[in-house]
């Protein structure tokens, strides 16, 4: 890593270890997302890191930007994960579809971290099968009306702007992928209700909600690039959203990793430290090759999303290889651990659960299978 790269990632993990780990077990308990940590993230640049300076961000590469978010990973997966989607997904489509207009008002505030975003594409009925949508848009004099719900949305109660995905076609006119549009939403517009928040897991501290549109009015600018081009924006958000799972994981799995190490060499029976027999060594160098492993594709992918290649295939390798080795590595985590890495007591408890959903969200394992057999196929 470069020079800049190295601080970053130090100025991250000081972060993590003094603000985040210390009262993730807390979060975890209590299910609640510290709002503040998000004026924080902002402070340190971390909601902008990859918005050019032009628009108020840091201008970084991706490779910086997944090296500080496996670092706050490390610290709290829930915090984590509202600062990937916010860097991953609505900036990101802002960034390259949206007017000079749209960035002013909402790319530089987002920059800044003084409006955290969201991204609402999935619906109840719509989860892999996300084209499948049915929240509607409806044309009306100088924009458009929204009516519909979203499931599972990160940050959509506390976010401050979300970028929603919804059928710009008509009822008898019907385009699939091709007739959703995506729309820039405040989440204090009339019309924006807050639902259910899901009772999850793992990354409980993390905010999940339903969200429902009533009659919600956005204006013609508020309508991102073009009408019915916003499904294929939102999987090129989710090309660059997975790296971002895909470094998370790997913090977990790092995370999981140097508890065992700790524990296995405190931990005594026999007469002396697990960590002596052969078979806690192997287990331990397991997990270390697959946390390697996967932050190397995952910086694979990120070096290609900079050099301007194609990186669905990539990035759904890295989110595919890093979630699966942290559900392996945390899970043997556990096993380290013995009985007492089933109680709440030892933090790899919580990092069990947190890995999971790393196979789920943005798209679930057999989706990324799926994605990069047919981009095998294409090439
Ligand atoms: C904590 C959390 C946060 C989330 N945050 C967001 C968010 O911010 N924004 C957002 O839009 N969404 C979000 N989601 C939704 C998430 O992206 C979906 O849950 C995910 O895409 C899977 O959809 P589903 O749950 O409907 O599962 P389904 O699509 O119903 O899948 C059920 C099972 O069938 C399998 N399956 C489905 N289709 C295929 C296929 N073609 N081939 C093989 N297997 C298949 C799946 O892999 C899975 O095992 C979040 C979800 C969670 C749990």
């Amino acid at each position: 890593m470069t020079e800049e790269q190295l601080q970053i990632q130090s100025l991250a993990r000081e972060f993590a270890e003094g603000e985040l780990r210390p009262h993730a077990e807390e979060w975890d308990r209590d299910a609640h997302f510290p709002r503040e940590v998000i004026g924080s993230l902002g402070e340190l640049g971390f909601l902008g890191m990859l918005i050019p300076e032009e628009w108020d961000g840091l201008g970084m590469d991706t490779t910086t930007y997944l090296t500080a978010l496996e670092e706050i990973a490390r610290g709290d997966a829930s915090v984590a994960v509202a600062m990937s989607v916010h860097n991953s997904l609505p900036t990101q489509m802002i960034l390259a579809h949206g007017s000079d207009a749209q960035k002013e008002r909402w790319l530089r505030p987002m920059a800044r971290g003084e409006l955290l975003g969201g991204f609402a594409l999935s619906e109840a009925e719509a989860g892999s099968d996300a084209a499948a949508l049915a929240a509607q848009a409806t044309r009306t004099d100088g924009g458009w009306v929204l009516n519909g719900a979203k499931a599972w949305i990160t940050n959509g109660g506390f976010g401050d702007v979300m970028v929603v995905m919804a059928r710009t076609d008509t009822p008898g006119d019907r385009r699939g992928a091709k007739g959703i549009g995506a729309f820039i939403v405040p989440t204090d517009a009339e019309g924006y209700i807050v639902g259910k928040k899901e009772d999850k897991m793992g990354q409980r501290a993390s905010e999940t909600v339903g969200i429902a549109f009533k009659e919600l009015f956005v204006a013609d600018d508020q309508l991102l690039g073009e009408p019915g081009m916003g499904f294929i924006y939102a999987l090129q958000g989710l090309d660059n959203g997975r790296m971002g799972i895909a470094a998370l994981a790997t913090g977990i799995a790092q995370a999981a990793l140097e508890h065992s190490l700790g524990y296995a060499a405190e931990r005594k029976q026999f007469g002396t430290a697990v960590r002596e027999f052969q078979g806690m060594q192997w287990k331990l160098a397991n997990m270390a090759v697959r946390i390697e492993a996967a932050r190397a594709l995952t910086h694979r992918a990120a070096a290609a999303k900079d050099a301007g290649e194609p990186v669905s295939r990539l990035s759904s390798m890295a989110k595919l290889f890093a979630s699966e080795a942290a559900m392996y590595v945390t899970t043997e985590a556990v096993q380290v651990h013995g009985g007492y890495g089933y109680v709440k007591e030892y933090p790899v408890e919580r990092l069990f659960r947190d890995a999971k959903v790393t196979e789920i969200y943005e798209g679930t394992s057999e989706v990324q299978r799926t994605v990069i057999a047919r981009e095998l196929y294409r090439q």
